[in-house]
């Protein structure tokens, strides 16, 4: 196993792990993951927290160390937090969008400037008449809203804007 099919295996990997907060989106697809590095049969995985307000930070770091070291060249996976580059909801990729929507979440808005007016489609139905039910809903960083065309209530995830642009 070279270094270049190691790292590709392990990403792939990384694609089954969920966050427990957003079912079946996986960790790569919320763009958590900033790096991957090899030494030898040791993989280091450098992450991106997102929302400060989750606090399942421990739970997934768990999840990708059993995952990883489950892999049969593998001996033992490290995975650390980094706090110097700053996650976004830009970051999320289109299959992360298209999973999110599948269950019922709205996904965040692209490009997101504070202050902007923002706009949620309905997941199910794509209309923008849509209308805030509850800011806060079941978690930080999601919010309840009700589509006033087909009549379904949805949660939205809320644009999280990294303000250190690189
Ligand atoms: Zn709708």
């Amino acid at each position: 196993m070279n270094g270049e099919q190691g790292i590709a295996n392990i990403r792939s990997v990384l694609q089954t792990v969920d966050d427990p907060e957003l079912p079946s989106v996986s960790v790569l697809d919320l763009g958590m993951v900033h790096d991957v590095t090899l030494q030898g049969r040791n993989v280091m995985i450098t992450m991106v927290p997102t929302f400060a307000g989750c606090p399942a930070l421990d739970f997934i770091e768990l999840n990708v160390k059993k995952a990883v070291e489950d892999v049969e060249w593998v001996d033992t996976c490290d995975v650390h937090f980094t706090f110097e580059h700053q996650w976004s909801t830009d970051a999320i990729t289109d299959r992360g969008k298209e999973q999110l929507k599948k269950h019922g979440i709205s996904p965040p808005p692209e490009n997101y400037q504070p202050g902007d007016e923002w706009t949620v489609n309905c997941p199910f139905c794509g209309s923008d008449y849509t209308s805030m039910e509850n800011v806060f809903g079941p978690t930080a960083c999601r919010s309840i809203l009700y589509c006033s065309a087909c009549r379904n209530p949805f949660e939205a995830m809320k644009p999280v804007v990294s303000l250190t642009k690189s």
